[in-house]
Order: structure tokens, then C-alpha cells, then sequence
């Protein structure tokens, strides 16, 4: 079979979002090709992190379709064969990996326990195989040598480095990032965004991105969108959203950050 590189890998079609009385996203449309990386930039409160929750399955939505790697969920309104059962979610989250800005790693765990649990427990991959690819990442990230530390043994940007080899570690088709940065002392933030540079080269990885680094956006993106208020308000190349913008809240927002 032969997959169609053309057809989106994440596709959000007409998806509300409430939480309570507040509508976060309202007929929500968002496409993503395979492959593709894209930028999610907006103020703060805007939705951002919302939408990422989503297609992590962290967050239901009430209304509307996702269809993510060919799989659909959630189609409440029983337009659709199903709503998505457990297991079908699981299935859909072994083809997401998420890096959040907290980090999140398992605290009582060393570094490469880290990274070898999820495949071991959730792929039932065999141990030596866990740990000989666990390693390979710690290495890709600089970090081999601190495989046996525990967490509050590294620096944030160690952290950070180390819950993207473990999210790696699942072998997702897409990858979410959201704000990865934005926890670190600045003298940090390189190191991180150094490793994320090196997987935007990865072509068959799909990599959605929300960011406040507008110089990195502009420099690994193929597309950037500005979200405003639960909605792309304006969408194109780097070089259009950050060099020409059309709407007058793109500009606003972008010379409230640069
Ligand atoms: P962003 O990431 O762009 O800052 P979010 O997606 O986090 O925005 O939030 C969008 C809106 O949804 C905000 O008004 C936020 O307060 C609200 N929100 C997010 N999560 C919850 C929640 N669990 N319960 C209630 N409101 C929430
Ligand atoms: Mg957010």
C-alpha cells in the first residue's frame, strides 16, 4: 500500500471546544501534512495548548471530527461509526509523542528508565531493545552519560532534553511541543531548541510546535500560524507572517514579542 504524502496527517475538522460556559475553539478547522512542521504562535489564553491537548487525547472536544494518521475520534453527533472508545484513544496516542514545558518526567525514575518505560509497558518492545534504542537518544541529545541520574540531578535544559528523547522513544508520526522553552533561565533555552533544529531535518516527522521563540519559529518552520481568540487568524510561510503580515492583530501581537 502506498501512503498519500499529499493527504494531512492531522486534520481537525469543524471542533468545538467548551470548557464549562467558555468556548475555547469554535468550528475549529486545522490541517497538517505529513511531514510538515508547523508554528503555532498567539497571546497567551488564545488556545493554543488546547488544540495540542486534543490531538494528545488529553482533552475531549464536544463537537466535530479529528482525524489523525487516517484514524477519526469523537464524532458525538453520530455522524461517524463510533465515539472513540479507550482503546481506540490509546491507538491514536502511540502516534503522538508531546514534550510539555514542565517537562514531566517520572521524578523516582533515572534518566534512561525514563525513556525505556513507555515503549517497554505500552509497545512491549523487549528490554534489550528498549534500552539499546533509549541509548541511542540519550546520545542524540547529548545525555548518554547521565543515563543512571534522576531528574533533580540535571539542569531544566537537561530535563528537556531528555523528555524529548523519551517521547521520541515511541517512534510518533507527530510530535507536539508545547512551549518547551519557556521553563529554562535563557542561558538554557539554546541547548533545547539545538536539539529541536535537529529534527525539523527529520522529513518524515510531522512537528507542531507552539513557541514564543519568534526567531526559531521563523527559522524551522515551514508554516506559521497566529492564533488568535480559538482561531488562525492568519497563516503562511515564515517569511510572510514575520516579514509581511496582512492582519493588523498579527502585527500587533508580533511587535508586542520581537
Ligand atoms: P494558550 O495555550 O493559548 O495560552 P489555552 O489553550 O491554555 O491557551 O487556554 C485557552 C482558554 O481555555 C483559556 O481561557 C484558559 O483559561 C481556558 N482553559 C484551559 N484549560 C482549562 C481547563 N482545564 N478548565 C477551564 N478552562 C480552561
Ligand atoms: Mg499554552
Amino acid at each position: 500500500m502506498t501512503e498519500d504524502n499529499t493527504a494531512p496527517i492531522i486534520e481537525f475538522s469543524n471542533v468545538a471546544k467548551r470548557f464549562g460556559p467558555l468556548t475555547v475553539l469554535d468550528d475549529f478547522n486545522f490541517n497538517v501534512r505529513k511531514g510538515e512542521k508547523v508554528t503555532l504562535i498567539g497571546p497567551s489564553g488564545s488556545g493554543k495548548s488546547t488544540v495540542l491537548r486534543i490531538l494528545m487525547t488529553l482533552e475531549p472536544f464536544q463537537d466535530g471530527k479529528l482525524t489523525l494518521s487516517g484514524m477519526s475520534y469523537h464524532e458525538p453527533n453520530g455522524k461517524g461509526p463510533f465515539k472513540a472508545s479507550e482503546r481506540h484513544l490509546r491507538q491514536i496516542r502511540t502516534h503522538v509523542g508531546m514534550v510539555f514545558q514542565s517537562f514531566n518526567l517520572f521524578p523516582h525514575m533515572t534518566v534512561l528508565r525514563n525513556v525505556v518505560e513507555a515503549p517497554l509497558r505500552v509497545l512491549g518492545i523487549a528490554r534489550a531493545e528498549a534500552e539499546c534504542r533509549a541509548l541511542q537518544l540519550l546520545d542524540m541529545v547529548g545525555l548518554a552519560d547521565k543515563k543512571d541520574f534522576y531528574p533533580s540531578q540535571l539542569s531544566g535544559g537537561q530535563q528537556q532534553r531528555v523528555a524529548i528523547a523519551r517521547a521520541l522513544a515511541m517512534r510518533p508520526r507527530v510530535l507536539l511541543f508545547d512551549e518547551p522553552t519557556s521553563a529554562l533561565d535563557p542561558q538554557l533555552v539554546g541547548e533545547v531548541l539545538s536539539v529541536i533544529r535537529g529534527l525539523a531535518h527529520e522529513h518524515d516527522l510531522t512537528m507542531l510546535l507552539v513557541t514564543h521563540e519568534m526567531r526559531f519559529a521563523r527559522e524551522v518552520s515551514d508554516r506559521v500560524c497566529f492564533f488568535d481568540k480559538g482561531r488562525i487568524c492568519e497563516q503562511g510561510a515564515p517569511d510572510e507572517i514575520f516579514g509581511a503580515p496582512r492582519e493588523a492583530r498579527t502585527r500587533e501581537f508580533l511587535s508586542s514579542v520581537l
